[in-house]
């Protein structure tokens, strides 16, 4: 009998288990979660959640009558442990078993853990799940220091919300520049710019070795550089793994996440993998890679309900990403690599600018700050593989938005 099972309730298997009634599949499907509660939504969580007075609430993906009406079997606080590949079948936490036709690995990630002493002291916080944000947002009506170890998205979309509840706040960034991983340089030097007019300490070229405690809790953050930063709270933000140990142990290939073809499929036809767990060929990129974003994971999810359907569909979508830090909405549409050409347009004094990034002359990535109809053009060309230029957009008023319609 057709049964699909999903394994994870994030934004990659819910959507999985929504697109695929959505394109008329009428099996069984078992969506089973590790947490417990409805399936939330993460971006809030290091935004609104924090700054929200009261109790903070998260944001369900779906209400609990979504799962009903569309004959959804939710399966909470109960997590797959294990794969059986020759019985089609998955082992739930508390040893009850679910047989499959096909099985879906939607894991996510995990915050990459900070190997230093003193990390297991109270007031050392990670950010991920509704718990941990709850946890912090308590934390912050007490605090009057925070150190941030970690200059990336979650941890300058902490710093942020702490600075808006009147805490000091110091990042630490091993790095010589924020978000450097995904940013190009102008970008990363308005968030600078923008941090330090709002007050938040950034510091570069600094490694962390060791947290200082009195009674098990944090006080201090200690530098390489002999350096102490007063904290009473620390949160690590050194970014996340992929959740690959139920494939490693089915003997799935993994890389940098579980690997998968063009469809999604891993190396069993029988599973496959979306979401922030999937190594998959990325077209955008040039090469096989993982994401951690949103669209990643609902787009994996539409086109695998396609497949499983009955009308096999390769992933090709364009990826794109946002962070609201404070007032400064950035969103970038396609992936860039380190060594890429940056053109700037717009008015980056007054906060509302693009980069155009470039790669052997073609355009690779658009980074837009407070500009979204910028943003969505860029999505439209990237998608329409349109070669754009360097040339090309090196003119003086340059409108994407004109060459998007
Ligand atoms: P997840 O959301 O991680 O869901 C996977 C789920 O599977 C988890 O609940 C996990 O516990 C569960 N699981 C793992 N193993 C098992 C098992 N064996 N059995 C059952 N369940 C299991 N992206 C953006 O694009 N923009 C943003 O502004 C943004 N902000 C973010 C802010 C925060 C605080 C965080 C944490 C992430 C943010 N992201 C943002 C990233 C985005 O949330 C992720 O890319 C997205 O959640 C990935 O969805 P997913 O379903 O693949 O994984």
């Amino acid at each position: 009998m057709k049964h699909t099972v999903i394994a994870g309730a994030g934004h990659a298997g819910v959507q999985l288990a929504d697109s695929l009634r959505a394109e008329g599949f009428t099996a069984p499907i078992t969506l089973v979660s590790n947490e417990t509660g409805l399936p939330y939504q993460r971006p809030p969580l290091s935004k609104d959640f924090l700054t929200a007075d009261g109790t903070p609430q998260t944001l369900p993906l779906k209400a609990r009558k979504f799962f009903a009406d569309n004959d959804i079997r939710l399966i909470e606080s109960n997590p797959i442990v294990r794969i059986d590949r020759s019985a089609c079948a998955v082992q739930l936490a508390d040893q009850d078993t679910l047989n499959y036709s096909d099985l879906v690995l939607a894991t996510g990630a995990r915050n990459r853990s900070l190997p230093v002493p003193g990390a297991q002291l109270d007031g050392v916080h990670y950010l991920r799940t509704a718990s941990e944000a709850s946890l912090l947002h308590s934390a912050l009506t007490t605090a009057r220091t925070a150190v941030v170890i970690g200059a990336g998205f979650i941890g300058l979309e902490f710093a942020t919300a702490a600075r808006t509840r009147g805490i000091a706040v110091t990042v630490i960034e091993h790095g010589q520049r924020p978000m450097a991983r995904v940013l190009s340089e102008e970008m990363s030097q308005h968030f600078v710019s923008a941090h330090a007019s709002a007050g938040i300490r950034l510091v570069f070229g600094e490694a962390i070795t060791a947290l200082e405690g009195d009674n098990s809790r944090v006080y201090a953050a200690i530098g390489r550089s002999g350096e102490r930063y007063p904290s009473d709270i620390v949160v690590i933000g050194i970014g996340v793994e992929p959740n690959t140990e139920l494939a490693t142990a089915a003997d799935l290939s993994t890389l940098n996440g579980i690997a998968v073809d063009p469809y999604l499929r891993t190396s069993d036809k029988h599973i496959w993998a979306i979401g922030d767990c999937a190594h998959f060929p990325c077209t955008h990129a040039g090469a096989p890679t993982r994401l951690e974003s949103v669209q990643n994971a609902v787009d994996h999810a539409r086109a695998l309900a396609r497949t499983l359907s009955g009308t096999p569909t390769e992933y090709h979508q364009v990826p794109w990403f946002w962070s609201h830090q404070g007032p400064h909405k950035l969103q970038i549409a396609g992936i860039a690599g380190k060594q890429d050409d940056s053109i700037v347009h717009g008015d980056p004094p007054n906060g509302k600018f693009s980069v155009f990034r470039f790669r052997d002359g073609a355009l690779t990535c658009v980074e837009s700050l407070n500009s979204p109809a910028v943003h969505i053009a860029a999505r439209k060309i990237l998608a329409s593989h349109a070669r754009l230029t360097l040339e090309d957009i090196a003119i003086e008023n340059f409108d994407l938005r004109r060459l998007a319609n």
